[in-house]
């Protein structure tokens, strides 16, 4: 499967040649200004597949902790990626461009989430981590 993404300014653009896996949706405190949304919402990638196709230059790392870190568009300020050790591990669902073919699996941390934000009935929720989706 190809699939792309891009931020939202359209400088910065990739490409992954493969699948998506254990998407989920974070709502801890951190995840809420990373994102800055209600959660995250995110698939891990393999770094092997995954490529730059443009805009390089425009993208600025910040590290959130010594080994993991995002990567985000220093002229509009989507985040497009997760960073462990320097690869990227994940990408930010919302900066794809196509059907990836995967739903969120699992909503993690939902015991720290915003007072304002309701989460439907029915979702798979967890008051703080999960155990890796199969
Ligand atoms: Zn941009
Ligand atoms: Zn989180």
């Amino acid at each position: 499967m190809k699939l792309t993404g891009e931020c939202f300014c359209g400088g910065i653009r990739y490409e992954i040649n493969g699948t998506l896996r254990d998407a989920r949706s974070c709502h801890c405190s951190r995840c809420r200004k990373a994102f800055s949304a209600q959660a995250s919402a995110y698939a891990l990638v393999d770094p092997d597949q995954f490529h730059w196709l443009q805009g390089k230059e425009l993208l600025s790392t910040y590290l959130s902790q010594a080994d993991y870190g995002f990567q985000f568009c220093s002229r509009c300020g989507s985040t497009l990626c997760g960073l462990h050790l320097g690869k990227v591990h994940g990408i930010t669902l919302g900066c794809l461009n196509e059907d990836p073919n995967i739903e969120i699996g699992r909503h993690i941390f939902v015991g720290s989430k915003a007072s304002w934000e309701v989460i439907p009935p029915g979702v798979n929720q967890h008051d703080g981590h999960a155990p890796e989706a199969l």
